[in-house]
């Protein structure tokens, strides 16, 4: 791919907030890694992954580089810039959410970049839920093609999460990801031509070696942590087949 590569904005402190597109033009899939860039192995797999030939796709591995540089779920200002987008932002977040909705540089980069590009698909990394999360009816068919591309052994550690009853949906997120990045693209927003675009928040998993518990075990992110401190290349070399054929599928979906 003959990746171009944009300043789409600037942190808090004045970092650049860095994309990799393909020239062949919008519509096509936007990659998001480290909107908490704690979550390390997200970073990495943004950073790593080759879209396939002949596929718009756009990646944007550090979505919040202030937080990087403090090791941080946070940006400089101490927000949880998934809980600063403008749908049912709410101040009282259990996460800090900022003074206001799209308070952040870092939210509003992403904003702009998604309302001028117009992807038709959205992919945002997490760390360690296990799950493939769509939200809104319209990202059902990519979260599907997504598990799709996974054979049974490699989605045991991973859960589909698509619903059709989207205000059951829209409710139940409401009080756990209020402002998030999810919640805004897959409910509250559609481009001039009315179409919607798809989106997915990728949680990659706790333990890829095993199934996903279920409920999920409360320190599931310090286990994560815990593999990653120990050996980060281990847990890449776990993860990242299966990650990059779902990113692959998800690109080529029409
Ligand atoms: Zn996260």
């Amino acid at each position: 791919m003959n990746r171009e590569l944009h300043t789409i904005g600037h942190s808090v402190e004045g970092r650049p907030i860095e994309l990799w597109s393909d020239p062949a033009g919008p519509n096509g899939t936007l990659i998001i890694g480290g909107v908490h860039p704690d979550e390390s192995a997200a970073i990495n797999l943004v950073r790593e992954f080759v879209p396939p030939r002949g596929n718009p796709v756009a990646l944007l591995p550090l979505a919040n580089p202030d937080g990087l540089v403090r090791a941080s779920r946070y940006n400089a200002r101490g927000v949880d810039i998934n809980r600063n987008a403008g749908l049912n932002w709410r101040a009282d977040s259990e996460e800090p959410s900022g003074q206001a909705p799209w308070s952040e540089p870092e939210t509003r980069a992403l904003q702009e970049f998604i309302l001028s590009w117009r992807p038709a698909k959205i992919i945002a990394l997490h760390w360690a839920l296990g799950e493939i999360d769509a939200d809104g009816v319209q990202s059902t068919a990519l979260a599907e093609a997504m598990w799709n591309a996974l054979s049974e052994v490699e989605r045991m550690p991973y859960r589909l999460r698509v619903t059709e009853a989207d205000r059951q949906r829209l409710e139940q997120t409401d009080a756990e990801c209020p402002g998030s990045l999810g919640r805004w693209v897959g409910y509250g927003l559609a481009y001039p031509d009315g179409s919607q675009p798809a989106m997915i928040t990728l949680e990659l998993p706790y333990d890829a070696a095993l199934p996903r518990a279920e409920p999920l075990p409360d320190d599931h992110f310090a286990i994560a942590q815990a593999h990653w401190a120990r050996d980060p290349q281990s847990y890449l070399t776990t993860v990242r087949g299966p990650v990059f054929k779902m990113l692959k599928a998800a690109c080529e979906l029409a």
